[in-house]
């Protein structure tokens, strides 16, 4: 099969669908990769070492999309992108239909198999091709909070693990799942003292395990939150219900509960976040003060670190690229549950039932 990966065009995405080693593995059992020229520049990658790995470098986009068998990306496929796709081709990427009525007509009209990333499944109930993101976001974000505490940032000053005779930064985590263990697991070794609050009692439990007394959990109720909130020099959102917008847990009015310059930091501000106060930033104005209090809710915190990211997210997705190609896409999926979750687009068909609810189309 011919595997093609184009440089991604959405604004400040700077990951790449294949690194050369994922390029190498998929060359080494007979496969051929097509790669744009460029492609893995933003993530460190340059077209030499695509060639090394045995792939072929193509100079644009068209090239890369007419001559392959399946285009595995990262975002989903921007208006110019979804122009080029055709019948019989595989697309293997982030699509997220469910709020983007625009790119799934186009991605029907195509008459492309789409499979999307975000809702292959694993046998213990979870996204495995989501979880490496949220590995990344949550090990981002006490390290981003930090940086929103200094003072000439318009934080209050602290410094996240204290020194000797000086107490570390109170940091809480409200959220316990794959962002919210991460960050504490960050938090922790940054030396600040770390509660985390969840409302699942198993997620508490597995994390009082792991942690072995190193930081604290509490059952996630609205009087625990406001009672924290007044010794917090950090609060990281990193909750999720699925398929809904995340509660706001901090209101405006708690704001004033919070020392002046403490940071909030919303990961979770991709389902809308989690404070009342926050609103989607970027990676270039990443910060923003509302009531003497620091906010940090960029949407797509991975991409500030494409290096790291694009490895952890081809690691996860090389061995679904190498059973598409090996098997062709219709045995890939007979054969597999997890990655049949993900089919979302064929021959013109919506096989998502999620994504043709959210779009009113069932
Ligand atoms: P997850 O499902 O692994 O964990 C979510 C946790 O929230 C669960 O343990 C759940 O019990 C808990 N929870 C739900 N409602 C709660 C409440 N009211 N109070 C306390 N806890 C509650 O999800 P995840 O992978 O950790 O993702 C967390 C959020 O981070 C999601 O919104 C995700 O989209 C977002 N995210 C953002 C970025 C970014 O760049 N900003 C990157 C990756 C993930």
């Amino acid at each position: 099969m011919k595997i093609g990966c184009p440089t991604e065009i959405k604004p400040q995405e700077f990951r790449v669908g294949l690194t050369p080693e994922a390029a190498q593995e998929i060359v080494s059992r007979g496969h051929e990769v097509l790669i744009q020229a460029g492609a893995g520049n933003g993530s460190g990658f340059p077209d030499a070492d695509y060639m090394a790995a045995g792939a072929r470098i193509l100079p644009d986009a068209k090239a890369v999309f007419d001559q392959a068998d399946m285009i595995v990306k990262v975002k989903e496929p921007q208006a110019p992108e979804r122009a080029m796709l055709r019948k019989g081709q595989i697309l293997f990427t982030y699509l997220h239909l469910a709020p983007d009525p625009d790119q799934t007509r186009d991605l029907l009209a195509s008459g492309v198999t789409a499979i999307a990333y975000e809702t292959v499944t694993d046998a213990r109930g979870g996204l495995p091709l989501l979880a490496p993101m949220s590995e990344v976001a949550g090990r981002l974000a006490p390290q981003m909070g930090a940086w929103t505490l200094q003072k000439a940032n318009g934080g209050s000053g602290v410094l996240i693990g204290g020194v000797p005779g000086v107490r570390p930064a109170n940091v809480l985590v409200v959220g316990g799942g794959v962002v919210g263990t991460a960050a504490a697991r960050v938090a922790v070794g940054m030396g600040a003292n770390v509660t985390v609050l969840d409302r699942s009692i198993p997620r508490l439990s597995y994390l009082d395990d792991v942690f072995m007394g190193r930081l604290t959990t509490q059952y996630a109720t609205k009087g625990a939150i406001a009672e924290l909130l007044p010794s917090a020099d950090m609060v990281i959102g990193a909750v999720l219900v699925p398929g809904a917008a995340a509660p706001k847990l901090v209101t405006r009015a708690q704001l004033s509960l919070l020392k002046p310059g403490s940071a909030l930091v919303d990961v979770a501000i991709d389902q809308g976040g989690c404070f009342e106060t926050s609103r989607p930033t970027t990676h270039q104005d990443p910060v923003y003060a509302v009531d003497g209090i620091m906010h940090y809710c960029v949407a797509n915190m991975p991409g500030a670190v494409p290096q790291t990211s694009t490895r952890a997210l081809g690691n996860a997705t090389l061995p679904f690229v190498l059973a598409l190609a090996g098997k062709g896409w219709r045995q890939a999926l007979r054969d597999d549950a997890h990655l049949r979750a993900g089919l979302s687009t064929h021959e013109g068909v919506l096989t998502s039932g999620p994504v043709a609810e959210a779009l009113g189309l069932d």
